[in-house]
């Protein structure tokens, strides 16, 4: 049906009045003039680009409620009280809360906006009976990527929402999420039934944010030394708890700054209490695992670390998005170390067969982000669909362009000592092969026998280390249950001489922009 003009006025005139903005940001006029239109749609935009007002606006505007799918319950209250702040009519129907029976007869007499629902309810039949007995004016489904196998968060209870909104025929959908690559979004249109003229992608590129990837040599030096240089807000993700502990510890000691730590084994008061301070704060360092940050609104956060590898690009640029969103410079510094892509490999041993590939996939793609020897934003945004130029100069390689060598040579002499020794020595010992220094064990072993037994020489020694590394990223190596090393899916090729290897060379002390202090 054709769209009534005056709605979109309206539309306008609640902009203002009720959630007391001047003007539509970016492309979220496009994205309401559908929904208003009754059009289905699927909303790509990064984090901060003011997804949740696409739909909230709509539901202020239109007759019936608007039904929110969103999965997490921490992220609906958060919501429900901005939304309520805004004097808008909304609640929640989750595990969490006592006043279902006001709820469902409010939303049965029409008497709401909004209404925030996790997914698991698709599923209930007599979720579908309110449903029918109730006004709808259109379906919101945030962090739609959940839909999708080959999304990061595949969540199976999504898959029950398009039989349930099949029954609703004459409601819009609006699906919403930051984080889609092509493949995911194609899977979410045809999950969702949404048609594919349906789509709208706002553009990825957050021009403020600097990006630096790193080798970690020590996380908290590393940190210590960002945070000197930032002495704003920032956000430090750690991959496990203990990690984060130990590193808010180490960071507060020896900054005198306040840093707070954040993850799940933290009492709820505490965590909700970090969390407060750190929103109100212009100088709180947070320290967390991934835990923390969905659904929080801080526009002044300077930088982002990550002391070990994100899940995926996509973790990579949520988690990085939430520096900068004021638009100020800001910074995202993240620290690699080759036994997170060793671990991350060896997880993938545990998936089932169906998502391995698709684990394996992203898990490649995150590597050759870490791996490149040229622009970091480029890659991120062609990952994401976009025709990036060549260079952003805001990027550690533009700033500061890597030597890269090919390394193919000494990476199959590498490869080949593995091979001969039975793929089962950790990297000193294979290291002392290969150059030639003959100890007791590689004595005992026959290993100095071997035909690659100091073949590598003084110059090309150095590489041997960051060449393992790299080697690792990429799949080449693997590292063993014992601390060994064997030889992992992509070795064949590079040893038969089918693949050559580049690597960007570490950088010589003191040449960096950044961190390159003498110890
Ligand atoms: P997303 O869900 O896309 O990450 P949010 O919906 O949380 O983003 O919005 C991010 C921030 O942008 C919020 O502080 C919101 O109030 C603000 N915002 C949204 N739309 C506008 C607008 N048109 N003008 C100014 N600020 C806006
Ligand atoms: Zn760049």
């Amino acid at each position: 049906d054709a769209m009534n003009p005056d709605a979109m006025n309206e539309a306008r005139a609640h902009l203002r009045s009720i959630f007391g903005f001047d003007d539509f940001r970016g492309r979220q006029s496009e994205v309401v003039e559908r929904v208003m239109g009754g059009k289905s749609t699927l909303a790509v935009m990064p984090t901060g680009a003011g997804k949740s007002l696409t739909y909230q606006l709509p539901a202020t505007v239109l007759d019936g409620t608007c039904l929110v799918v969103s999965p997490l319950i921490a992220l609906m209250h958060d919501q429900l009280r901005s939304a309520r702040a805004n004097g808008i009519r909304a609640a929640t129907l989750t595990s969490a809360d006592a006043d279902w029976r006001e709820t469902m007869d409010a939303f049965r007499a029409g008497q709401l906006d909004l209404l925030y629902v996790a997914p698991e309810r698709a599923s209930q039949p007599q979720f579908r009976d309110l449903l029918a007995s109730s006004p709808l004016s259109l379906f919101a489904i945030d962090e739609a990527h959940c839909v999708s196998e080959w999304g990061h968060d595949f969540r199976p209870d999504y898959r029950q929402l398009r039989p349930l909104m099949d029954a609703f025929a004459h409601v819009p959908r609006l699906a919403l999420t930051a984080t889609a690559d092509e493949h995911t979004r194609a899977d979410i249109l045809a999950q969702l039934g949404i048609p594919a003229s349906g789509m709208v992608i706002a553009g990825f590129d957050r021009p403020n944010i600097r990006y630096t990837i790193r080798h970690r040599d020590s996380a908290a030096k590393q940190i210590i030394g960002l945070m000197a240089e930032n002495p704003g807000p920032g956000i430090v993700y750690a991959p496990t708890r203990r990690k984060v502990e130990a590193l808010a510890q180490q960071l507060s000691a020896s900054t005198g700054r306040k840093v707070l730590a954040y993850h799940a084994g933290l009492p709820a008061e505490e965590r909700a209490a970090n969390q407060a301070a750190f929103v109100a704060s212009e100088d709180i360092v947070i320290c967390a695992t991934i835990a923390f940050g969905m659904g929080i609104d801080k526009p002044d956060v300077r930088f982002v670390a990550h002391a070990g590898i994100p899940k995926s690009i996509e973790a990579y640029y949520q988690e990085t998005g939430r520096a900068g969103r004021d638009g100020d410079p800001a910074n995202a510094v993240m620290l690699w170390g080759a036994g997170d892509f060793a671990q991350a490999r060896q997880r993938l041993g545990e998936l089932p067969e169906d998502r391995r590939t698709g684990e394996r996939t992203r898990l490649d793609a995150l590597a050759a982000l870490v791996e490149t020897s040229g622009c970091r934003r480029a890659l991120l945004l062609r990952h994401f669909g976009e025709n990036p130029p060549e260079n952003c100069g805001n990027c550690d390689n533009c700033l500061n362009p890597p030597k890269v060598a090919d390394i193919t040579q000494v990476a199959r002499k590498l490869l080949s000592a593995v091979y001969r020794t039975g793929q089962s020595f950790g990297f000193g010992h294979i290291q002392k092969v290969l150059t030639g220094s003959a100890d007791d064990r590689v004595r005992q072993r026959g290993h100095d026998q071997l035909s690659v037994f100091g073949i590598v020489g003084a110059d090309e020694a150095a590489l041997l280390q960051p060449i393992s590394r790299a080697l690792q990223a990429r799949g080449a190596l693997v590292a063993t249950d014992h601390g060994g090393l064997a030889l992992g899916g992509n070795a064949p090729a590079i040893l038969k001489g089918e693949q050559s290897v580049e690597m960007v060379l570490p950088p010589t002390r003191g040449s960096t922009a950044k961190g390159g202090r003498k110890r």
